[in-house]
């Protein structure tokens, strides 16, 4: 038995805690399956400053102390890391998760703290090293974990080697239901409303469930970061095994019974009355499982109870509604009518759509495979299913120019939409960082990981990748979409088409050794392990 403390980092410091760490959670109960002693220390939930965290630290004899995000919590975790070091000289650090995944080497050179990485997919990859941590306490054996898969650990002279990539699980449902009562789900509750629809909005008890694993778009600032199959380790021109993305999926989902059930048990556990879907992109698993996936979940949903009377009655929904309404992600060119209208009858009442420009060239440039007219008519079709559409917004992206922009204030002016865009930022993991990491790392004039720490703020313009415009510019545009102002744009326009023959972009692109544009299939393992 191993007695392990999960960190949940902090995360966006300026936003209220509204969503359990789903990762953590799952293999908490993992670990907790396999007879390990568990606990939670949850900093994003809890905010109690580092003082606290130190008492954390020195309350037990931890053996294993793991923490873990995405990029967005490089900040905090690399401060946690050097607090848990000091107040615990001998504990073993694992971490994990995004930020450790898009860039396993980096991120051991940055944070010596670290003992060990699990790279990729973690639900085979944690017990297997909780294991043999356990089997080293017995007989007493140093740890060797030159053949286990999915890692990156140190040689005895603190070297970091990245091991071969974990075979993705095919199973999800084999997984346990996420260990919610070792966290403060009470802050959570506080923070349930999301100010998508009346529903989220009047929402006291709403949790989070994540329902598939990928997806089959190649969007090229999204990132996946092996768990949708886009994974390979492979050795670099200096023959060091290095992390390569890639175009491969392996389309994963839970059966709709495996998430109604876990809905039901926290309805009857928690009272919940709202469930956020944080898939990826619900509609590629429509697509993928032959427009089956979605239909059978709602319909298991009503026949579960789990539809809000609102819905089975044809009322206006009110606080008197029963049942449970829930949200997710969808696609303008992957949806269909009848499957939205099945999803209204269920309970959906919003999905979000990542839209992100009205720029047919642009459009095209991003992989996500839409158009100006679906991206339009998307909000009409939501709309008309009953389910309220909250469209995504980006600019800043390498080929933005004037016009595209105009194309998008126009767009959002026919379709009577306010959006403040976000910018497009180069998150590591995804195609465009890769391709714009030399831009990137000039930017931030060679330090790299100033730049990884900058993007904890998302409120915060950080490295642009747009070949044509500078912050200072983006700044200005952003607040021209926001208030979806013609006469400004041109005026700008204007402006700037003098300066222009002076201007030289700041990001061009390359190629990398981290990112293949192929289809490489990430294995896929045989039997759940
Ligand atoms: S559709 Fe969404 S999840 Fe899929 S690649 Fe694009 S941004 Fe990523």
């Amino acid at each position: 038995m191993v007695k392990i403390l999960f960190i949940n980092p902090v995360i966006r410091e300026e936003d209220n805690p509204k969503h359990i760490p789903y990762g953590i959670a799952l293999l908490a109960a993992i670990a907790i399956n396999d007879g390990h002693q568990v606990q939670v220390y949850d900093a994003n939930a809890w905010r109690k400053g580092d003082e606290v965290l130190e008492q954390v630290c020195a309350a037990d004899d931890w053996d294993i102390i793991a923490i873990g995000g995405l990029t967005t919590a490089f900040g905090y975790i690399k401060k946690a890391c050097k607090i848990v070091r000091r107040i615990n000289p001998q504990t073993f650090i694992l971490a994990g998760g995004g930020f450790l995944t898009s860039m396993p080497r980096e991120i051991m050179d940055w944070m010596p703290e670290i003992d060990l990485g699990v790279v990729g997919e973690a639900f085979v990859t944690f017990p297997v090293v909780l294991r043999m941590f356990d089997e080293h306490k017995l007989i007493k054996i140093p740890l060797d974990f030159q053949k286990t898969l999915g890692i990156i650990y140190r040689k005895s002279n603190g070297t970091p080697v990245l091991n071969g990539v974990r075979p993705n699980i095919p199973n999800l449902d084999a997984l346990p239901w996420p260990a919610w009562e070792l966290f403060p789900l009470d802050i959570y509750f506080a923070n349930s409303k999301l100010l998508f629809s009346e529903e989220s909005f009047t929402s006291k008890r709403r949790l989070d469930v994540n329902g598939s694993l990928g997806c089959n778009l190649i969007c090229r600032y999204c990132w996946h970061l092996g768990t949708t199959g886009d994974m390979v380790i492979e050795e670099n021109e200096d023959g060091i095994n290095d992390v390569r993305f890639t175009y491969g999926r392996n389309i994963r989902y839970h059966s709709p019974d495996y998430i109604v059930n876990m809905v039901q048990y926290l309805r009857d556990t928690y009272d919940i009355d709202f469930i956020s879907f944080i898939d990826e992109n619900m509609m590629t698993m429509d697509a993928y499982s032959k427009r089956t996936w979605i239909f059978d979940l709602c319909e298991a949903w009503i026949a579960a109870g789990l539809q809000p009377t609102c819905r089975s009655k044809g009322i206006p929904h009110d606080d008197s509604c029963k049942g449970v309404h829930w949200g997710g992600t969808s696609h303008a060119t992957l949806h269909r009518k009848e499957s939205l209208e099945h999803m209204f009858k269920a309970g959906c009442s919003q999905l979000v759509y990542g839209l992100e420009s009205f720029d047919r060239d642009i459009l095209k440039t991003l992989g996500k495979g839409s158009t100006r007219e679906k991206n339009i008519n998307s909000v009409a079709i939501c709309q008309s299913a009953g389910i309220n559409p909250i469209p995504n917004i980006i600019i800043g992206f390498p080929e933005e120019t004037f016009e595209s922009i105009r194309n998008t204030i126009t767009a959002l002016l026919e379709l009577g939409i306010h959006a403040k865009p976000h910018f497009a930022t180069a998150y590591p993991g995804s195609e465009w960082y890769y391709d714009y990491k030399d831009s990137i790392i000039e930017q931030y004039k060679g330090n790299l990981e100033a730049y990884i720490a900058d993007l904890g703020d998302a409120t915060k313009i950080t490295a642009t990748i747009s070949h044509r415009f500078s912050a200072m510019e983006l700044l200005g545009l952003q607040k021209i979409v926001e208030l979806r102002d013609l006469r400004l744009l041109e005026l700008t326009q204007i402006h700037w088409n003098e300066a222009d023959q002076f201007m030289k972009p700041l990001a061009t692109p390359k190629t990398s050794f981290n990112m293949v544009k192929k289809k490489i299939q990430a294995p896929l393992a045989k039997v759940v392990g």
